[in-house]
């Protein structure tokens, strides 16, 4: 047997969470450019489209009965109600990306990575958060998308989903995103190169070792 082969490993989830404004869209878009062996998870949801946001790329905008469907054939590996709409993650999409030995790169929020670790204790998630409060307020006015109500309920969102960092596997501060995804590629680089994801390596050392 090859050494290549026997270094043969399953596509790993990669989890990325964070409030929104701590960075994580651009950190998920610079570590996609960075890496050509990630893909990125594109997560169905309610929620009406923004500008610039394109279907299919961005997420499969979908409407309330489309979602419903979803659910009851069991489409999700995992769903979240977030800012009153609805999210998922597509069981399929995931599925053939780490069968294919490739590793998929998660956008969702602590209810959803609780939810696939269950289905995969072997998840790697990662929290990122902002360098204080007042930034991440900073960082929501100047997208200049959002009325003043919905920057008022994303704050109150960011502190909830905040107090969950502890449940996470690694934690960043995002002070600047160029060192953030460059620490973030560390840990995907790392957690690769774990023996327990060496499915075939076993095989190989009985067979050098008799
Ligand atoms: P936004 O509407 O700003 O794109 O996303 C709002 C929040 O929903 C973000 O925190 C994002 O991580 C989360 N989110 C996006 N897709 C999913 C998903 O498929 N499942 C879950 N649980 N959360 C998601």
């Amino acid at each position: 047997m090859e050494i290549a082969a026997a270094f043969k490993r399953r596509g790993l989830l990669f989890v990325l969470s964070s409030p929104s404004g701590a960075g994580k869209s651009t950190i998920a878009r610079m570590l996609m450019n960075a890496d050509p062996g990630v893909d990125m998870s594109v997560s169905a949801t309610t929620r009406p489209r923004r500008e610039g946001e394109i279907d299919g790329v961005h997420y499969h905008f979908v409407t309330d009965s489309e979602f419903d469907r979803m659910q009851e054939s069991n489409a999700f590996l995992e769903w979240a109600h977030v800012f009153g709409f609805r999210y998922g993650t597509l069981r399929n999409e995931v599925l053939k990306v780490i069968e294919a030995g490739r590793d998929v790169l998660l956008d969702i929020d602590w209810q959803g990575t609780q939810q696939l670790k269950q289905v995969d204790p072997d998840i790697v998630r990662v929290f990122i958060l902002p360098p204080s409060m007042e930034e991440l307020e900073r960082r929501l006015r100047s997208r200049g998308t959002d009325p003043e109500e919905v920057i008022q309920r994303r704050m109150n969102r960011a502190a909830a989903e905040i107090s969950h960092w502890a449940e996470y596997d690694y934690v960043l501060i995002n002070n600047d995103a160029d060192k953030c995804c460059e620490l973030v590629h560390n840990i995907l680089k790392a957690e690769r190169l774990k023996a327990t994801r060496r499915v075939f390596l076993h095989d190989f050392v009985r067979e050098l070792t008799g």
